[in-house]
C-alpha cells in the first residue's frame, strides 16, 4: 500500500486519556507498517473548552508513550498549520463554496425556536433533526437578513430520504437513513467551524488515507460522507474503534477508574509496558507468541483485520503483570535506577521538595518518612483515619466530592489554585479553612501532619490527587447522584468567588 497517511486528532479539552493513546497507537502502527506517515492534528474548534495546557499535556503524554508523529503543531510539516484554530480562513472558504452550491445554507432560527422544534419532535417520537425552515428562505430574504446583521449559522443540507451507507473496515456496511441525520451546523454564529466541517476539510487537505477513530464518531460518518461527496473528494477509509471498557464492561471513564495517561506515568508504569498493553488490546497475542514486545515488533505484527469490534477490557492486573516483566526482564539494575530517578522528578521538583521539607527535618533520615507519600501509589487508609475534629463525616464526604470536581476544572495545576478551591469549599460548608483542610491532609499524605498541603498536592500531580481523594471518598461512601447535585448547588449558591 503506498502513500498511507493516518492521524490522531485529539481535542485539547482535558487530561490526556488512555483512549487517545490507544487510537494514536492504532493509527501509528498502520502507517508505519505500510511505510507511511502519521500526523498529529489538534482539533480545538471548541474555543470555550480547549486549552493550551491540555494541548501541551497531550503532546507530552503521547511523546512519553514513545509514539512519534511525522507532522504536527510542534514539528510542522507540508500541510500545516496543524492546529485548527489557526485554519479558520480555510474553513470559511470551503463553507462559502458549499453555500454557493446550495449544499449548505444559512439558518437564522433562534435558540428558542430550535428548542420548541426539538420538544415537538420528541413529543411526536420523531428523530431530532433541523426541520429545514430556513431552506425555504428566498436568496433576497437571506441577503436582507445578513445585511441587517442578523446572527446566523451555516448548516449542512441533508436529503430527507434515502440511505447513507458507511463502509467501515471492520464493521462492514452500516446503513443510516438520511431522515435521521441532522442538518448539522458547519459554521457557528461566531464564524468558527464545527468539528464536522474542520475534520473533513483537514483530512482531505492533509491527504489522510485512513481514519481510525473512536466508535462514538460512527454516527457522524454520514454527515462527513455527505461533505466529501459535495466537495467531490474521495473519503478516507474508515474504521471505528470500540471504546475501552472497565472489567464490568462499562465504558472506561474517570469517574470509575483512572483513565489519564499521566496517572499511569505518575504511578510508575513504564511507557513501553503501557504501549505493549494497549497494543495487545488492538491485536491479541497469537498462539505461542510472547506477549512482551517492543514498539518495533508491535508495528511489524500489526493487522488491522485483527482489531476487535467488541470493546477491549482495560485490565489493570494485566498491565501490572506486563510492567513487572519489563522491570525484571528488560532493565539492568542501572537502567532501573535511572528510570526511578527520572520518575521521581527532575531537579525542579526535587529542589522544591527540599525547600519545603528543610524546615521540618532534623536529620536527613527524617526526610523519607516525611515525603514518602509523594513517591507511593495508593495509601493504605482506613475509614477511621478520616475522622477529624470539627467536621462531621458527611461534611468530609461533601468536601471530598466537591474538591474532586472543582480540582478537575482548575485550568492550571498549582498550589495557589488548589488553595482557592479548598477555601471556597470551606466557606460553602461554613468551616474554617484549616479545619476543612484536615481530612485532605489525611487523604493526600496519609498522615494528619506533613509538609504543606497545597504544595504537596501540586507536587503529587492532578491525577494522583484525584485518585487519592476518590479512594478516601469511597471509604466513607461514594455519594449518590442526588447528594452530588445537592452539594454542588450548595457550592454554587454560596456565591464564593471562583
Ligand atoms: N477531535 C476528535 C476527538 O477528539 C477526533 C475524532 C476523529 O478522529 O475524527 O476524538
Amino acid at each position: 500500500m503506498s502513500g498511507v497517511r493516518t492521524r490522531v486528532a485529539p481535542s485539547p479539552t482535558g487530561d490526556p486519556h488512555v483512549g487517545t493513546a490507544y487510537v494514536a497507537l492504532v493509527n501509528y502502527c498502520f502507517a508505519k507498517k505500510h511505510g507511511g506517515e502519521f500526523i498529529l492534528r489538534i482539533e480545538d474548534t471548541d474555543a470555550a473548552r480547549s486549552t493550551a495546557e491540555s494541548e501541551r499535556l497531550i503532546l507530552d503524554a503521547l511523546r512519553w508513550c514513545g509514539i512519534a508523529w511525522d507532522e504536527g503543531p510542534d514539528v510542522g510539516g507540508p500541510h500545516g498549520p496543524y492546529r485548527q484554530s489557526e485554519r479558520s480562513e480555510i474553513y470559511r472558504r470551503y463553507a462559502d463554496e458549499l453555500v454557493s452550491r446550495g449544499q449548505a445554507f444559512r439558518c437564522f432560527c433562534s435558540e428558542a425556536r430550535l428548542h420548541e422544534m426539538r420538544a415537538a419532535q420528541r413529543a411526536a417520537a420523531e428523530p431530532s433533526r433541523y426541520d429545514g425552515l430556513c431552506l425555504t428562505l428566498s436568496p433576497g430574504d437571506v441577503q436582507r437578513r445578513i445585511s441587517a446583521g442578523e446572527p446566523h449559522v451555516i448548516r449542512l443540507r441533508v436529503p430527507n430520504e434515502g440511505l447513507c451507507v458507511v463502509s467501515d473496515l471492520r464493521r462492514g456496511d452500516v446503513e443510516f437513513e438520511y431522515r435521521s441525520v441532522d442538518m448539522q451546523v458547519l459554521v457557528k454564529s461566531d464564524g468558527m467551524p464545527t468539528y464536522h466541517l474542520a475534520n473533513v476539510v483537514d483530512d482531505h487537505l492533509m491527504r489522510i488515507t485512513h481514519v481510525f477513530r473512536g466508535e462514538e464518531w460512527l454516527s457522524s460518518a454520514p454527515k462527513h460522507l455527505l461533505l466529501y461527496s459535495y466537495f467531490g473528494w474521495e473519503p478516507p477509509k474508515l474504521l471505528h474503534l470500540p471504546l475501552l471498557r472497565n472489567p464490568d464492561k462499562s465504558k472506561l471513564s474517570k469517574r470509575k477508574n483512572p483513565t489519564g495517561i499521566l496517572f499511569y506515568r505518575a504511578l510508575g508504569y513504564l511507557p513501553e509496558a503501557l504501549i505493549n498493553f494497549l497494543a495487545l488490546l488492538a491485536n491479541a497475542a497469537r498462539d505461542g507468541e510472547d506477549e512482551l514486545m517492543d514498539l518495533h515488533a508491535i508495528v511489524r505484527r500489526f493487522e488491522v483485520e485483527q482489531v476487535p469490534v467488541g470493546g477491549p477490557i482495560f485490565d489493570v492486573p494485566k498491565l501490572d503483570w506486563l510492567n513487572a516483566r519489563y522491570i525484571r526482564e528488560r532493565l539492568t539494575p542501572e537502567a532501573l535506577m535511572d528510570r526511578v530517578a527520572r520518575w521521581a522528578g527532575g531537579p525542579e521538583r526535587l529542589n522544591r521538595l527540599a525547600e519545603i521539607s528543610a524546615p521540618r527535618i532534623e536529620r536527613l533520615s527524617d526526610l523519607a518518612p516525611l515525603v514518602g507519600f509523594l513517591f507511593s501509589g495508593r495509601l493504605a487508609l482506613m475509614r477511621d483515619d478520616l475522622r477529624v475534629a470539627k467536621l462531621e463525616e458527611v461534611e468530609v464526604r461533601q468536601a471530598f466530592a466537591l474538591a474532586i470536581r472543582e480540582l478537575d476544572a482548575l485550568p492550571v495545576w498549582d498550589a495557589a489554585g488548589i488553595e482557592t478551591v479548598i477555601k471556597r469549599i470551606a466557606e460553602a460548608l461554613g468551616k474554617k479553612a484549616r479545619d476543612a483542610a484536615r481530612p485532605f491532609y489525611v487523604a493526600i499524605t496519609g498522615s494528619a501532619t506533613s509538609i504543606p498541603l497545597f504544595d504537596s498536592m501540586e507536587l503529587l500531580g492532578r491525577d494522583l490527587v484525584r485518585e487519592r481523594l476518590r479512594n478516601a471518598l469511597a471509604l466513607l461512601g461514594t455519594p449518590s447522584k442526588r447528594e452530588q447535585e445537592v452539594w454542588e448547588s450548595l457550592l454554587a449558591s454560596a456565591q464564593v468567588p471562583a
